[in-house]
């Protein structure tokens, strides 16, 4: 039998709905913060990659998690995916979220609260029964201002089964039309998912007629694959986040489960929306933006994932890939690097370039970024795609930052001490910075806190590059840790002390949003 629903209409049997919570529960990651002008860029792309439902933020955890909910309702008010803002139990919660997402096309208030015996013990303090007549409450609240409400059982896959159907019947008749049991924990194993929802299909009243989901945690790795087993039991949303970040060992990966679909379908035959060739590009924009690669080896989106090493392997793809690749790289957006642009290359045809590989940018960017391809085409023989992609996420995601590189210069060679001048720009002002260091990119450092004071513990130091060659660009990952919260800043460009300056530079804007912003407590963290 067909749902009905409110933001969806009448919905096909085997339509999945694609429910991302990168820019809430993947924001919570520790070090991965991002400002209001990240998480919009990271909103534009999640469109693009085609979602269904964009989990914006937590508007109650601070005015900043508001202004952002609320800014991407703003940029979703005609059109897009459903805009959804979570809220605990409380109205102040719910009306703060139901005013975040206010201005949406689209819009869903997404309401939780634990039913798990030790969560409502020694979290909430509250017998089953006053949990019970929250969840009737704060769905009913939820349903004054929008029509699309989703509730969560906290904890679900550790949660009492005669408990949590009573709990679903009552978020049903208060009027949910999204059902949510997260693996809050990522404790479940697949045949728990096929037991649990099996189970809520056949004893709860209505439960035919609302979408059930899956929000599945990788503690023990078996996020995707537990979302699978949910899908295969009947659920027909399930929640992840870009790259699987995720508190703690984060979310089920998006882009893992899509393509699991696609490439199995044979087995799995349900349909989404998501344009796969969008999936790369889409890894790559949040790793800029959170300054977090993914592993080489991670699934789909790994530098390694489509790269053959043995030469028995090696052999059977130059015959005929099927005998080693399951699925095609350019179905996920990989393109076998090509020449795409020189020094001789015009503004109007960057600009094209720009276009054909997804991004529109304002004027202003696009000089800026226009510089600095004719900087790196002058250094480096051939420019490629990733060039590109690493020069104007640099240039785009970093525009609103307090703290700008503006020059750097260093000596340095054997039996001699290095030393780097640096220019910053600090809120418009120009500051300058000159010392000495064991080495170059420790001289630069150096320099940088004498042009800009701070105290920080530099945690790590990474170095990778983006293409081969020795002309290759550089990317460069800074870790700084500042009173036990961390973040993480990249930077590229062919000089590695260059690439290490805007890395350093990057991690310290991260740092200056996380004073600003309260974090929200641990029990709010659904
Ligand atoms: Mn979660």
């Amino acid at each position: 039998m067909a749902i009905n629903h409110p933001s969806f209409g009448k919905l096909a049997d085997n339509r999945i709905i694609m429910f991302d919570t990168t820019l809430r529960d993947g924001e919570q990651s520790p070090g991965f913060s991002m400002n209001l002008q990240e998480k919009l860029r990271m909103a534009e792309a999640l469109a693009e990659l085609g979602i269904d439902v964009m989990e914006a933020g937590f508007p109650i955890a601070s005015p900043g998690d508001f202004e952002s909910v609320l800014s991407i309702a703003q940029r979703f008010a005609k059109d897009g995916p459903v805009v959804c803002g979570l809220s605990r139990t409380a109205p102040a919660d719910i009306l703060r979220a139901a005013e975040a997402v206010k201005p949406a096309a689209r819009k869903r208030i997404h309401t939780f609260v634990s039913t798990s015996p030790l969560h409502m013990r020694v979290k909430l303090r509250l017998e089953p029964e006053q949990v019970l007549e929250l969840v009737t409450s704060s769905v009913g609240l939820a349903r004054q201002h929008t029509d699309d409400v989703e509730w969560s059982a906290e904890d679900g896959t550790r949660t009492d089964a005669d408990f949590l159907c009573r709990c679903v019947e009552a978020a049903i008749k208060a009027g949910a039309t999204t059902i949510n049991i997260p693996d809050t924990v990522g404790y479940a194993l697949p045949e728990d998912m096929t037991r649990i929802f099996t189970m809520v299909r056949e004893r709860v009243p209505g439960a035919d007629q609302v979408v059930l989901s899956a929000h599945n945690h990788n503690d023990l790795g078996l996020a995707v694959a537990n979302t699978l087993a949910a899908i295969r039991a009947g659920v027909r949303q399930i929640e992840a986040t870009i790259n699987g970040i995720g508190e703690r060992a984060g979310n089920a990966s998006i882009e893992e489960v899509v393509m699991a679909l696609r490439t199995r379908a044979d087995a799995i035959p349900v349909a989404n929306g998501i344009v796969t060739q969008n999936i790369l590009k889409t890894s790559r924009l949040l790793a800029t933006i959170t300054g977090f690669d993914v592993q080489p080896n991670k699934a789909i989106v790994g530098r390694n994932a489509f790269a053959h090493e043995s030469g028995i392997h090696q052999d059977g793809v130059l015959k005929d890939k099927s005998t080693y690749e399951i699925m095609t790289p350019e179905s996920v957006g990989w393109s076998t690097s090509s020449l795409v642009m020189g020094k001789h290359s015009g503004r109007a045809a960057f600009r094209d370039k720009l276009k054909a590989m997804g991004y529109e940018i304002g004027d202003n960017q696009l000089n800026d970024a226009f510089r600095r391809f004719k900087d790196l085409a002058d250094r480096k023989k051939v420019v490629y795609d990733e060039d590109i992609v690493a020069l104007v996420d640099d240039e785009v995601v970093r525009q609103n930052d307090r703290l700008k590189l503006v020059a750097l210069t260093v000596a340095t060679g054997m039996n001699t001490r290095p030393t780097a001048s640096i220019a910053l720009e600090v809120d418009g002002e120009r500051r300058e910075g000159v010392a000495a260091g064991d080495g170059a990119v420790d001289a630069t450092f150096n320099a940088l806190r004498q042009a800009f004071p701070h105290e920080v513990n530099l945690k790590l130091y990474a170095v990778q590059s983006v293409t081969g060659g020795t002309d290759a660009q550089a990317r460069v990952t800074v870790r700084l840790e500042e009173a036990g919260k961390l973040v993480d800043g990249q930077g590229a460009d062919t000089d590695t002390i260059v690439a290490s300056a805007r890395a350093y530079v990057h991690a310290l804007n991260k740092l200056l949003v996380k004073r600003e912003r309260t974090e929200p407590p641990a029990v709010l963290r659904a």
